[in-house]
């Protein structure tokens, strides 16, 4: 093949000052993103287009709120790479949405779609509101007029959003019926994430949760480590840490921790979880449970076990806490739990991290099944969804593991070099359009 490298020139890499802000998003990526470029000795030129985003886009969203006022809102879209195929990720409603963050999530869903080699890029949605203090009718308006404003971008072969913080299927029903009437006809595959009666997935519910308990199967099975009896802590009980104890459990795992945000709590003979869903299911949190004893969120990071899932926020195993970490294996359900400058530690002490970017591609790629069976007219069982997802999950985590083997990596980084590689293969092949 001929040498389709791009122009050269020397890759400045950041100082150690990036380190100092531990927690912001986009450093937190960066930094994995330079280690694993660095590694995989990619050409500058490439290394380039790839630390910045293909577009984004801020628009302003005027509602007119119950009140009779007009109240005008901001919000972004950044599709970070497309080169694999169309943009895919969340949209949020948040106050804390900021241009900066958005950027490094949408780069995020690049790393993540191509770690497990779905044909899709990176992109990443969010509008500046307090969903908690609108109405029905307020989030219906904001979601169709920022659907309105960004819709040059959107389509099923340009940019593919789906639900995250505070939306949900029916900001999705509402996405996807706005950009419909613009066209004139139904388009279901503009989004995923959908009700499954307008074109959403069996599984994709338990699409991240199953994810998580396939790859923390398949770490343990590295480890040479008994599924039967292997303890397990999951922080976060919501759709990717329930659900995730839920299928760990059913596989033979004692879940002797669980936590929400109202606490934790650790039962040693090992919680009966769907009795734990039950009760949310019922009180909204875990707060009361009175299983077990109670425990905060930072004990439960603590505790000793084989299995540790952080499933709920970013940023919880940093440098103040990661030398206290116990567990055998972190599987990370959540985006982003461990911040960059605590890799080294768990590295250190042994600790095999299953990162992110491959923990919790199950849902992702559900979202991509659910845009296939849209383009297709044709609906899967959802044992189909299911057996299709532990194979690319499971083939993921096989050809991470062996590049980790390879180069002697963490599993980090050597998904980072998978997920990199193969972006940059495309680059190459495509070379630069001018
Ligand atoms: P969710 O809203 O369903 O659940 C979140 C859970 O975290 C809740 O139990 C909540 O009480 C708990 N929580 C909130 N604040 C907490 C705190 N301070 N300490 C401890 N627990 C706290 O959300 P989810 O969909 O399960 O997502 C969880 C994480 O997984 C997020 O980081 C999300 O970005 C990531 N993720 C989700 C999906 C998906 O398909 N849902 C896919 C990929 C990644």
């Amino acid at each position: 093949m001929p040498d389709l490298r791009l122009p050269t020139d020397t890759i400045v890499l950041p100082d150690k000052d990036r380190f100092l802000n531990e927690e912001n998003p986009f450093e937190a990526m960066m930094s994995r993103f330079d280690r694993a470029a660095q590694l995989l000795d990619l050409e500058p030129g490439i290394y380039k287009v790839l630390r910045h985003a293909e577009k984004e886009i801020t628009v302003s969203i005027p509602v007119m709120m119950d009140s009779g006022e007009v109240e005008v809102f901001t919000g972004i879209r950044v599709l970070h790479n497309t080169s694999r195929g169309p943009a895919k990720g969340g949209i949020r409603f948040d106050m804390n949405v900021s241009l900066d963050e958005v950027k490094a999530l949408a780069a995020w869903m690049t790393w993540k779609c191509a770690v497990v080699n779905i044909p899709f890029g990176g992109a990443k949605g969010g509008v500046i509101c307090d969903p908690h203090k609108m109405s029905v009718g307020e989030l219906e308006r904001v979601t169709r007029r920022y659907t309105s404003g960004i819709m040059a971008t959107l389509g099923p072969d340009s940019d593919v959003p789906a639900p995250d913080v505070n939306t949900n299927e029916r900001v999705m029903a509402w996405l996807m019926d706005t950009y419909s009437m613009h066209k004139g006809y139904t388009v279901n595959a503009v989004t995923t994430g959908k009700p499954v009666e307008m074109g959403g997935s069996l599984g994709r519910r338990e699409a991240t949760g199953r994810g998580v308990m396939l790859t923390a199967l398949q770490a343990l099975e590295h480890l040479k480590m008994p599924v039967k009896g292997a303890t397990v802590a999951v922080q976060g009980f919501g759709n990717v840490g329930s659900i995730g104890a839920q299928l760990l459990a059913e596989a033979g795992c004692k879940v002797i921790a669980i936590s929400d945000r109202t606490g934790g709590w650790y039962y040693p003979k090992g919680f009966d979880v769907p009795d734990a869903m039950s009760y949310v299911k019922q009180h909204k949190t875990l707060e009361g449970y009175g299983k077990g004893d109670a425990m905060t969120n930072e004990q439960l990071l603590e505790v000793e076990v084989d299995v540790l899932v952080p499933a709920a926020l970013e940023n919880v195993i940093t440098t103040k806490n990661a030398e206290q970490i116990k567990a055998k294996i972190i599987c990370e359900g959540a985006n982003g739990p461990t911040t960059a400058a605590a890799d080294s530690i768990l590295d250190a002490k042994g600790i095999f991290v299953v990162p992110d970017i491959l923990a919790n591609a199950g849902g992702v790629t559900v979202s991509y099944f659910e845009w296939v069976q849209n383009r297709g007219g044709y609906y899967w069982t959802e044992q189909t969804v299911n057996d299709r997802l532990r194979e690319i999950m499971v083939n993921s985590f096989r050809e991470v593991l062996k590049l980790s083997q390879q180069h002697k990596v963490n599993m980090r980084t050597a998904a980072y070099m998978v997920a990199i590689s193969r972006v940059a293969t495309v680059h190459r092949l495509r070379g630069i359009y001018a």
